[in-house]
Order: structure tokens, then C-alpha cells, then sequence
């Protein structure tokens, strides 16, 4: 069947347009608490001396109950209800797939508007339950400019930057699917931590460079971390960076969160090949910021992450070189095996010479857990997806849930 649209007139275009573009109301989630009041003004259907008021009723409807419609929010008129959802949304994005491992790993693939990037864009976020724990692993960028030769996600483009709205819609949409707001029941069979919270960890090592996206994730994480919201503490968000030095300071001091760093190598020759970004900004910089990280201690120590590539960077004097680039910092040291792809000239180091280097970085007093795989079952069956939109390859996608999955800290 052939479908034929008349574009002869102004008004079928109009009218098409609408149809591939529907209006989006602005949503209120991923605002500071003076935008929201402020959004509520512009409005026009909240007077100014009820700005402050209404933004902490709402904060509490999106963040702490976790309510994803204005009509649940009981304490609200049913007039200002009707009024807010003609204006705005609190609503969740489209989840394209969910997937559940045998080992309770799950993933999410969020559909989110184009907003610049010419078609929708697809992120994916992935969920890590352990003992005691729950860990969400979150996107900040759709692709990523940087390019480092180890990385999948680095041979794609950047396609656009994700706003705060997005990067805290993972977080409560994982929630959601969770249970893991009042009142609400966890599905049946979920594997989440025995007690507290099911989602009690976030690390920002999804797809994107954070440091890259400051504004949008520094909105989000202090949102995310507001103690009457969604209340998540600090220590338990850990910002991965591949060593972007000038917003180092500014993340310890302006978000507060916990850091680790994509270090992967222990001198300036073999980074610049790795981690490109060290030719603008190298190691003796990255790791003078590393030092003076505000808030560093032995309570809050910095996660290093060091990928092991195969007769690369896995030799015990590279452990050396570690343990001396390292000397002084309260550190913990994430050995993440390689996660190898089509195409890469890299392999991943022998379980063997991972242990002996992990033995001789625990010996010399730095804790160095080695991230076990999880999900595969999950990541196996990842490539059933629907090809429509701008969706990564399925090569490219493996290579990103195998990382995020890999290296999602300790904090
Ligand atoms: N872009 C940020 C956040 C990504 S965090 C950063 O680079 O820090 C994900 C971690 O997985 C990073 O340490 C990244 O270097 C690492 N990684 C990337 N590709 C990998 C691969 N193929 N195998 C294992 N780890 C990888
Ligand atoms: Fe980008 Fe991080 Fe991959 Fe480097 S490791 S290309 S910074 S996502």
C-alpha cells in the first residue's frame, strides 16, 4: 500500500509536520528548584507569592513519591492538576527494551526526542544488583567526541549532548521499574538488594564523556542528591572521567561526588595512544588535580580504572609504574578486563597475568577488585532490536553494555 500525503498547501505541511514532530511540553523534571518555580510563573498559572510553595510540592510529587502524572498528586487542586498537564510533563521516556539476566542485570534502551540531533536518539542505562547493593549505571552523552583506541564508543560521533531531564529520567525510570519508590511493589522474582534502597549506587560510566556535559550532569547529580528529593548520598554517586583536568576541581567542588579516573596507563606515551585526551591534558596535570580532588581522603578515596590489554599495559612493571604514579592519593584500583570488539587490535590480558598484577597492587595496600563480567546472557540477546531509528550497531552496542557493566566502580 502506497500512502501519499497533498504538500501543495501551507496547511498539509503544517499538519505533516506536526505528525513527525509533536509539540513536546517541557517537562519539569531536571529543573533547579528556582527554575521550577520560575517555569511555574511563566506560565502563568502559579501567582509569584506561590512560586517557592508549589516548586517544594512538586519536588516532593517527582522525587520523592516518584509520580510520573500531575493527576496522582492528591494535594494539588484538580484545577491546577488539569492546568499543569496542559503546560507541562512529568512523564517517563519511551522504553524501547528492557532486558533481565538470570543474574538479575537489567537494561534499559530510552528513546529520547531528537532535540537538535535530527532523529531520535536511543542511550542505554544498565542496572547491577549485588549483595547489599544496587547500582545504576547511567549515560551522559549520545556517542562521544573523544577517542580513545580501546573504546567502541569512542569510533562513534558525538549525536548530541543529553539534557539534565534525560540523565535523571534513567534514574527514576529504573526506579520505577523497580519498585524502588513509596508505596510501590518490586516485580516479582527481581533480583535487588535484601534490604534498603534497590537502586542505592549511581556511576555516571555509561556512553559520553560527564566532564564534557558539566552543566546537564552537575544539574542532574545535585538534584539526584538533594536531601529532599531523591535523597541519594553523594559517596554512592561515583563520575567517571577520562581526564578532563579543568573541570576536575570544579566536580569535587561544585557536585561533590565521588571520582574515578579512566587512567588505564601509567606514562605519557602509551596514554596519548589509549586515552588521547593526555596529549592535552597529561598525566603529571591529571594527577595534580587527582590530588588536590576537594574532599579527598581515605574515607573518600578516587576510583582508578585501568583496562588490561594484552602485552600493553599488563606487566608487572606497568604495576610498578602504577603504584608509584599513585603514591599518596588515597586510591582504589578498578582492573577492568578487556571487553574486546570486531576490528580492535586490542585483546584482553590472561586471567593469569590479571591476578598477578592484582596480587601485586593489593600487596603494595591498594584495594583492587577485578570486575567480573555480569549480564551476559542479557548482552548476548542484545542485537533482537528493531532497526528503524538511529540505533548503534549491534557490535558497537555490546562492546558499550560490556563496559558499562565492567566498570561500574566500587563506590
Ligand atoms: N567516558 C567516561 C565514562 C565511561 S566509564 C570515561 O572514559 O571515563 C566506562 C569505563 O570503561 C571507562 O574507564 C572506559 O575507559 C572503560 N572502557 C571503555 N572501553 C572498554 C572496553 N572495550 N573494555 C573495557 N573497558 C572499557
Ligand atoms: Fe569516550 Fe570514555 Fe570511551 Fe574514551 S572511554 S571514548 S572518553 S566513552
Amino acid at each position: 500500500m502506497t500512502l501519499s500525503f497533498d504538500l501543495t498547501t501551507e496547511g498539509a505541511r503544517d499538519a505533516l509536520r506536526a505528525r513527525a514532530t509533536p509539540a513536546e511540553k517541557p517537562s519539569l523534571i531536571g529543573l533547579t528548584r528556582a527554575e521550577l518555580g520560575a517555569a511555574l510563573v511563566a506560565s502563568g498559572i502559579v501567582p509569584e507569592r506561590q512560586a517557592k510553595m508549589r516548586a517544594q510540592q512538586l519536588w516532593h510529587w517527582m522525587y520523592v513519591r516518584g509520580v510520573s502524572d500531575f493527576a496522582s498528586m492528591f494535594n494539588i487542586s484538580k484545577d491546577l492538576r488539569a492546568e499543569l498537564d496542559k503546560h507541562f510533563t512529568v512523564a517517563r521516556p519511551e522504553i524501547v527494551e528492557e532486558q533481565i539476566s538470570s543474574d538479575g542485570t537489567r537494561k534499559w534502551l530510552f528513546r529520547f526526542p531528537p532535540r537538535g540531533a535530527g532523529r531520535p536518539v536511543e542511550i542505554e542505562t544498565v542496572y547491577i544488583p549485588e549483595e547489599g547493593r544496587g547500582t545504576l549505571c547511567i549515560s551522559s552523552q549520545v556517542g562521544c567526541t573523544l577517542t580513545c583506541s580501546f573504546c567502541h564508543t569512542g569510533t562513534q560521533k558525538l549525536v548530541r549532548n543529553l539534557t539534565s531531564e534525560e540523565i535523571l529520567a534513567q534514574l527514576l525510570t529504573a526506579r520505577d521499574r523497580l519498585g524502588d519508590f513509596p508505596d510501590r511493589d518490586t516485580p516479582d522474582g527481581a533480583i535487588v538488594p535484601a534490604e534498603g534502597r534497590k537502586v542505592s549506587n549511581v556511576v555516571m560510566m555509561g556512553m559520553g564523556e560527564p566532564l564534557y556535559n558539566f552543566d546537564a550532569v552537575k544539574k542532574a547529580l545535585l538534584i539526584a542528591s538533594d536531601g529532599d528529593g531523591l535523597s541519594l548520598s553523594k559517596r554512592r554517586i561515583t563520575l567517571s572521567t577520562s581526564g578532563v583536568v579543568p573541570e576536575i576541581s570544579r566536580t569535587g567542588e561544585e557536585i561533590g561526588v565521588m571520582l574515578a579516573i579512566s587512567l588505564h596507563a601509567t606514562n605519557d606515551d602509551l596514554r596519548d595512544l589509549l586515552v588521547p585526551i593526555n596529549k592535552k591534558y597529561p598525566l603529571k596535570e591529571l594527577i595534580a588535580a587527582c590530588r588536590a580532588y576537594p574532599g579527598l581522603s581515605n574515607a573518600r578515596r578516587i576510583t582508578f580504572e585501568y583496562v588490561m590489554l594484552k602485552d600493553v599495559n599488563d606487566s608487572i612493571e606497568d604495576a610498578k609504574g602504577l603504584i608509584r604514579l599513585l603514591k599518596g592519593i588515597p586510591a582504589k584500583i578498578n582492573l577492568i578486563p578487556f571487553n574486546p570488539w570486531p576490528g580492535t587490535n586490542y585483546q584482553c590480558s590472561d586471567w593469569e597475568t590479571i591476578e598477578k598484577f592484582a596480587d601485586y597492587i593489593n600487596n603494595a595496600g591498594y584495594a583492587s577488585p577485578i570486575r567480573t563480567p555480569r549480564g551476559r546472557d542479557i548482552l548476548a540477546a542484545c542485537g533482537q532490536l528493531k532497526s528503524e531509528s538511529e540505533r548503534m550497531r549491534k557490535v558497537d552496542r555490546l562492546a558499550l553494555e560490556a563496559m558499562m557493566i565492567a566498570g561500574h566502580g566500587e563506590a
